[in-house]
This record gives structure tokens, C-alpha cells and sequence, in this order.
């Protein structure tokens, strides 16, 4: 897939949004998603979507819905601080399949960093229970401001 191209209704994130298939949800309003990534990079890997837009990529997306979406990523990164107590944590946004990209509906990604534990790789981590899952955004949910 490359950085152009036509929004597919059927990716995995727009199944998410429409309730067609299950997720973790964090949090969520009328416009973004936050829901925990089911092959986590760490422990508290978190996604956040727009629920709005069919930008593919960040180099489609609507500068104001980009406004409310990294504003929904902060608010979402200090709770996932004050929850899990990372060291540190990553964001990344991947573009392209060149660019790592597998799922074309824009996310960021909020990975938790502890200096004595290795993030997996990207597309190597292995499946998380679901119930961990849940316990994770119980807390994080906890936290948010
Ligand atoms: P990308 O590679 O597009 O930046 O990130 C896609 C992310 O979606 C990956 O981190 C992957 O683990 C996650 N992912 C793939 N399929 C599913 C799914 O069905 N549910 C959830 N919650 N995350 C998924």
C-alpha cells in the first residue's frame, strides 16, 4: 500500500469504529478513539484514531480534526503515565508500507518505555490476552483528566 490511494471502508480500524469487530476500548468521545492495541509493543500500548475522518495517512488528514486528534494523544499519554509509570514512552505514527504502515486508517501509537525492558519489534509482538487487556485500560481510564 502506498502513501496514496482510495480509504478502504473495510480496514480493521474503520471494522473497530463501526463495532464489527471487538476492541479494548480506553476512552472515546464523538470524535477520537483510544483502545488498546491487541499485539502490544509493551505493556499499555495504546492506539488513537480519529472516529471522523478517512485520512489514510497523515499526509491526508484534515489539519483541524489533526488538532483534536494529538490533543486526544497527549490526554491520553499523561494518563498512561500516571497509570503504568513508565520511564518513558514512544510515539510513532507510521505512513506507507514503506513506512511501516499496515493498517491505513491514520493512528498514533503510545508505547510505554522502562529502560530494563525491550520494546518489541513493530508487527512482531505476539497476541495479549484480552483480559490483561482490559485490566490496562481500567487503569489508564482511571487516570485520564
Ligand atoms: P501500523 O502498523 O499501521 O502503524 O499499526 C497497526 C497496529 O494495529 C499494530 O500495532 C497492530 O498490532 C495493531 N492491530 C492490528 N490488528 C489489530 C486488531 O484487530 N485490534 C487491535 N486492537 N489492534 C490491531
Amino acid at each position: 500500500m502506498s502513501l496514496h490511494g482510495a480509504y478502504d471502508p473495510d480496514n480493521i480500524f474503520a471494522k473497530i469504529l463501526r463495532g464489527e469487530i471487538p476492541s479494548v476500548k480506553v476512552w472515546e468521545d464523538d470524535e477520537v478513539l483510544a483502545f488498546m492495541d491487541v499485539f502490544p509493543q509493551s505493556e499499555g500500548h495504546v492506539l488513537v484514531v480519529s472516529k471522523t475522518s478517512k485520512a489514510r495517512t497523515l499526509l491526508d488528514m484534515e489539519p483541524e480534526v489533526l488538532t483534536r486528534l494529538t490533543a486526544a494523544v497527549q490526554r491520553t499519554a499523561r494518563a498512561v503515565e500516571k497509570a503504568l509509570k513508565p520511564e518513558g514512552f514512544s510515539l510513532m505514527q507510521f505512513n506507507g508500507e514503506a513506512g511501516g504502515q499496515t493498517v491505513f486508517h491514520l493512528h498514533f501509537h503510545i508505547v510505554p518505555r522502562w529502560a530494563d525492558r525491550a520494546m518489541k519489534g513493530h508487527g512482531h509482538a505476539p497476541m495479549a490476552d484480552v483480559e490483561h487487556l482490559k485490566a490496562l485500560a481500567s487503569r489508564i481510564v482511571a487516570e485520564l483528566d
